[in-house]
């Protein structure tokens, strides 16, 4: 095994001989030469230093180890998925770090670091790689949303890269076949009454399938933050694509658990599943080479985004929106979307500004609309700044977060109900629909949310929370959907420049539908289904070009300076998991800046927090959590069912990722923590000597 990655001794040189072309002398060697010397006698050198570059390595008990070289401790190596590995550490380094959700892509981006790369250009060697290896969570056929902070300027500049509606589509897009024929789109049966079975179903139909925006933005970021050459950030994507990867713990349930849905596309059952008419599922552990995609990002690199957005990919891509057969085995009848190659061509991404708030002596920025994982977020903190969450820490403290106390859960979870109130009500794509007072100024203003706070009770439980009234402001319905299959990076650059960026296809395989090597999404059922309901037009309805709300919530965390500006970088983090990322996020924020817990303690805590209904979630798949009896042994879940909580301790399947810059013996580290629910890895420069 390789545990340091020495560079080799150079050989011991004779006395007398020549001297070797590549010692360090030869310039000293070829001057003696240049006066007239030829074969020059030098005494032995001394021995090389040995310079010890664990760059970019995993660190083991035993040493480093290269991820991806199937050695003993390569967290590469695929390993049956659980819901929580227990004793993750934080990982510390002096000058870059990358988190992302899977050893190979976190090894990509560490890869494009090492090499004096941008966070941006690591971001985009991320994503090429995560598109291959964890592709039920996002890809190429995907959208994604990205916070820059750029360490010169001090700018944060927010990325919008969300999927879009294409232009034909209605309000009734999602929910009627057609003007004339008010049946659900197919493959949904015109006769299904709950929402989850319409949400399926519709989701399996083109209807759902949004114009992609992930790559297109990456463009952009690269545009303004790039350093290395665009073509070169698709190398270790390309590499795998075509000499395969293992199939991992994640990707090879995602594979089983889609089976039925899967097989109507050919592509997809070609690619995941063994021949007919088993179909067998590829299992963990399976080398699986992907040549399409490899062709993909082979046009990507060479193209640009262009090569993604007009020409044959993009026609793949409208063409597999157009299907009204299924293509594979089960060849049943789908209601066509309307996407169209000018939809392609004309998605823009859009750069937005940042939602930052201060919290206490911090400033908190994160991703404005269409997302409102900002929003919630900093309306959660902003309520929080009215009581002294130091004084509601954990009661108490290990590796893996602890265990928080019953009023700090409670307070936390109070706040956020109040948030989601106001999201599902107020928050969808500004471009089409304002906020109220039409900025976020009146949603996040702290005299509003010193009002809120004020309806917090400390002896019970609100259950479900009313949102905010703004005079004058429409009245409007509330729309909540949000489904689950996302993934989160966080990157630092050696020159400390920062990117969080929360990436997806919407659902874990998004529509089910494959086009040259990658997944379409499923994003479009991010929009309520429903135009409106009895109080009125519901804000995030479909409409033509319109993005569908988020909850992504990419999120980056600066000291607050003397005179009260933004100041230095202190932490960036993010999480997938639907409309709970705001959950993730803000427990995670918590944990740092009020609980004093270190990158992994805060991404490993329990999972705790409600959205806007009566039930508190405790994340029962963490091993601080008594999860027997349905919780009714734990004093956590006990103290908050005494409050009238309705406490749920489901798993919750988090993916965060963070990363802290810290002073550690007085030199400046980072410190950074991957989620322990899921694959994730944490790379950086390492300790050298
Ligand atoms: N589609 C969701 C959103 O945009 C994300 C889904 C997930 O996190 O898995 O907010």
């Amino acid at each position: 095994m390789l545990l340091h990655d020495r560079i080799p001794p150079l050989p011991a040189p004779h006395p007398a001989r020549r001297l070797a072309p590549l010692w360090p002398v030869l310039a000293l060697g070829a001057a003696l030469g240049a006066c007239g010397g030829s074969d020059i006698e030098l005494p032995a050198p001394p021995p090389p230093p040995v310079v010890v570059d664990t760059a970019c390595q995993q660190s083991t008990a035993s040493g480093a180890v290269v991820v991806g070289s199937g050695l003993p401790g390569d967290p590469a190596i695929p390993e049956p998925a659980s819901g929580y590995k227990l004793g993750a550490k934080p990982v510390v380094s002096k000058g870059y770090m990358v988190v992302t959700a899977n050893p190979l892509a976190s090894q990509a981006g560490c890869e494009i670091l090492k090499k004096g790369g941008s966070a941006v250009d690591a971001a985009v060697a991320v994503q090429a790689v995560l598109g291959l290896v964890e592709p039920q969570s996002s890809g190429l056929g995907g959208g994604a949303f990205m916070l820059h902070f750029n360490a010169k300027t001090g700018v944060v500049q927010a990325y919008d890269g969300r999927e879009q509606a294409p232009a034909a589509a209605t309000q009734d897009y999602l929910r009627y076949i057609s003007a004339s024929n008010n049946a659900y789109p197919l493959p949904t049966a015109a006769s299904v009454v709950t929402d989850s079975a319409a949400f399926n179903g519709v989701r399996a139909s083109g209807r759902s399938v949004g114009t992609p925006g992930a790559v297109r933005m990456l463009e952009l970021a690269y545009q303004d933050n790039g350093k290395l050459p665009w073509n070169g950030l698709f190398a270790s994507g390309i590499k795998l694509a075509t000499d395969g990867f293992k199939i991992s713990g994640r990707m090879a349930d995602a594979i089983a658990l889609n089976k039925a849905s899967l097989l109507v596309d050919a592509e997809a059952t070609a690619y995941f599943y063994g021949p007919g008419p088993d179909y067998a599922p590829k299992a963990l552990g399976t080398l699986l080479k992907n040549p399409a995609y490899a062709d993909s990002l082979t046009a990507l690199a060479s193209g640009g985004a262009n090569a993604l957005y007009t020409g044959p990919i993009a026609q793949a891509v409208v063409d597999k929106i157009a299907a009204t057969v299924g293509s594979g085995p089960t060849a049943i009848a789908l209601t066509p979307g309307l996407t169209t190659m000018a939809d392609m061509a004309a998605y823009k991404p859009v750069k937005r500004t940042a939602v930052c708030t201060t919290y206490r002596a911090w400033w908190v920025c994160g991703m404005p609309p269409p997302s409102s994982g900002g929003i919630a977020v900093a309306q959660t903190l902003g309520m929080l700044e009215n009581y002294y969450m130091p004084g509601f820490g954990p009661t108490s403290m290990d590796a893996e977060g602890g265990k928080p106390s019953v009023l700090g859960v409670h307070l936390v979870s109070e706040a956020e109900r109040l948030a989601y109130a106001d999201r599902n009500k107020y928050v969808a794509d500004t471009d089409f629909v304002p906020l109220p007072g039409d900025n976020t100024d009146a949603l996040l203003s702290k005299d509003y949310l010193r009002g809120r706070a004020n309806l917090i009770r400390f002896d019970k439980s609100m259950g479900v929370a009313t949102a905010g009234v703004f005079p004058g402001f429409v009245p409007q319905g509330v729309s909540d959907a949000e489904g689950r299959g996302t993934t989160h990076m966080t990157i630092v650059d050696g020159a400390g420049n920062v990117v969080v960026m929360t990436t997806t296809v919407e659902s874990s395989m998004g529509s089910f539908r494959m086009a040259k090597g990658f997944l379409l999404n499923n994003q479009l059922t991010d929009f309520s289904f429903a135009p409106s309901d009895a109080a009125g037009p519901i804000a995030n309805r479909v409409g033509p070009g319109k993005r569908p709300r988020s909850s992504m919530a990419p999120t980056l965390v600066f000291a607050k300076a003397a005179d009260g500006s933004k100041g230095a970088f202190v932490m960036g983090t993010g999480s997938p998991g639907g409309a709970s990322i705001i959950q993730f996020v803000t427990k995670t924020v918590v944990g740092v800046l009020d609980w004093g817990m270190d990158a992994q303690q805060a991404t490993s805590m329990i999972n705790f927090g409600a959205s806007n209904s009566a039930t508190t979630g405790v994340g029962g798949e963490h091993p601080n959590v008594v999860v027997a009896n349905n919780g009714g042994g734990d004093a956590l879940v006990i103290g908050l069912r005494a409050l009238g909580h309705t406490v749920s301790v489901a798993a919750q399947s988090s993916g965060t990722g963070t990363v802290i810059k810290t002073q550690l013996n007085g030199a400046a580290a980072l410190v950074g923590g991957a989620d322990p629910r899921r694959e994730g890895l944490v790379l950086g420069d390492g300790l050298k000597p």
